[in-house]
């Protein structure tokens, strides 16, 4: 069965359709994911499973180049780890793509699963951290402006204290100077 849906999926290579489903090629007794960017089948010998297993309970060999029998994590845990990396290490130069890499996910996929389970996107997530380390610096240490952009993975200060001023509404001098004086 090959709706056109999943068939137009496969032609595009379409990594969002990603363990939605499996196809295997009758010709070469390969499966493949969807975003698999080896020679498209003839629609006749493409055959659609659910799942991994399906695929290979039918006798066919997982694909050397899309890897569709490597494990697939579960929403949660690409949540999980995402946070994870972030909360232990926002002072890194994290980026969408080095997450990605690191987690062995698209960085599509990681973008859409993210912000679908946090309801923020993962650069929402390292900027809101990275804020809240910045606070805690401001108010609990006599660093610098330089320092704490720094400490807190944003080495140009001045980009550092435009996007302090837009989060909280204040600049960081001026929310320093503030804690002091109410302390
Ligand atoms: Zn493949």
């Amino acid at each position: 069965m090959m709706n056109d849906e999943f068939w137009q999926a496969i032609l595009a290579c379409d990594a969002s359709y990603d363990g939605s489903f499996f196809y295997g090629v009758r010709t070469t007794g390969v499966y493949c994911r969807p975003s698999c960017k080896s020679k498209n089948p003839k629609r006749e010998n493409a055959r659609i499973f659910a799942t991994a297993n399906e695929a290979a309970a039918s006798g066919f060999r997982p694909c050397k180049r899309c890897r569709p029998d490597a494990v697939k994590w579960p929403d949660e845990e690409v949540t999980a780890g995402v946070k994870r990396i972030i909360e232990r290490r926002y002072h890194e130069p994290l980026t969408l793509s080095s997450l990605a890499l690191e987690l062995h996910i698209s960085p599509y996929h990681l973008h859409r699963v993210f912000k679908r389970m946090a309801g923020r996107t993962p650069n929402d997530y390292l900027r809101d951290t990275r804020m809240d380390a910045a606070q805690k610096l401001l108010e609990g240490t006599d660093s610098s402006m330089a320092e704490i952009a720094l400490k807190v993975g944003m080495p140009n200060a001045a980009h550092f204290s435009t996007v302090f001023q837009k989060h909280f509404g204040i600049a960081p001098s001026a929310f320093r100077n503030r804690m002091r004086y109410l302390s």
